[in-house]
């Protein structure tokens, strides 16, 4: 039975997308069958792992019904990880989805048989707490928050925790938080230490050892469309996501 992470947090640019898709690359190479679902219809993740945004069936046909989410994987560039895609149509899904009572399990009905087919399965989530999110954190185990470490890094971070709770309560109890990753770190900057320092106060125990740090090379594989472990395996970005996979596996 695989495990379904949603990588999420409402504010945009704080590296949801890239952790999604660098994560399930490393996990993937390290021999873990794994499914990366793109739940944003920005589709940054889709064209991230070198598939083109028009690519059908999509995310949105699975949600709609319209075909088996099974039927919507293609393969990527890295052995071992499959891409459930997303369509810029997918914004359609955040009218549509709201109109019908109980559409909030739709993405975990949809995702169920996807549990038999890998060890991992991540959720890369668009930047607010929309429908689209709703579903995925209706439909995870566990939740992997990326904080980017700047001024206004935690703000936010009460109104997301928020909607954590009410979805526990109300609809998904197993949620967990796996951990708050602090993302695009630059250690020489006083700023960037010290909101480090105040989230691992404001969170013990619940941020992760690993921190990405602001690295040239992960910015830019993206546009090769390849993670930067194909980009450049021997990078500070490579290493820290490695890293982070295997933390990511021990906490379970
Ligand atoms: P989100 O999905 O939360 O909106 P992204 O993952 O798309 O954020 O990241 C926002 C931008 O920052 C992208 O252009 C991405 O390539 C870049 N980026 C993300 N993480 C890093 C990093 N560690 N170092 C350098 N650039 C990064
Ligand atoms: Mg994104």
């Amino acid at each position: 039975m695989g495990t379904i992470y949603a990588i999420a947090n409402q504010k945009g640019g704080v590296g949801k997308t890239t952790t999604a898709v660098n994560v399930a690359a490393c996990i993937a190479e390290a021999g873990e069958p794994t499914i990366l679902v793109d739940v944003d219809a920005q589709a940054n993740a889709t064209v991230g792992l070198g598939v083109p945004k028009d690519t059908e069936p999509s995310i949105y046909d699975v949600l709609a019904g319209r075909v088996p989410a099974s039927a919507a994987l293609v393969d990527t560039a890295v052995a071992g990880l499959r891409l459930l895609p997303a369509n810029p149509d997918l914004a359609a899904a955040n009218l549509e989805l709201p109109r019908e009572s109980g559409s909030e399990t739709r993405l975990r009905e949809a995702l169920a048989p996807l549990r038999e087919q890998a060890a991992y399965i991540l959720l890369d989530c668009p930047p607010s707490l929309g429908p689209l999110t709703i579903n995925a954190l209706v439909a995870a185990d566990r939740v992997i928050v990326p904080v980017q470490t700047e001024y206004f890094a935690l703000e936010g971070l009460a109104g997301l925790l928020e909607t954590l709770g009410l979805v526990q309560r109300q609809l998904n109890p197993r949620l967990a938080v796996a951990g708050f990753l602090l993302t695009m770190h630059d250690g020489r900057t006083r700023l960037a230490r010290d909101v480090e320092r105040e989230v691992r106060q404001h969170f013990p125990e619940l941020v992760f050892d690993t921190v990405i740090p602001r690295n040239v090379r992960i910015g830019e594989a993206p546009s090769y469309g390849r993670p930067v472990i194909h980009h450049d395996p021997l990078c500070a970005g490579s290493d820290a996501y490695f890293e982070l996979a295997k933390e990511v596996a021990a906490r379970g």
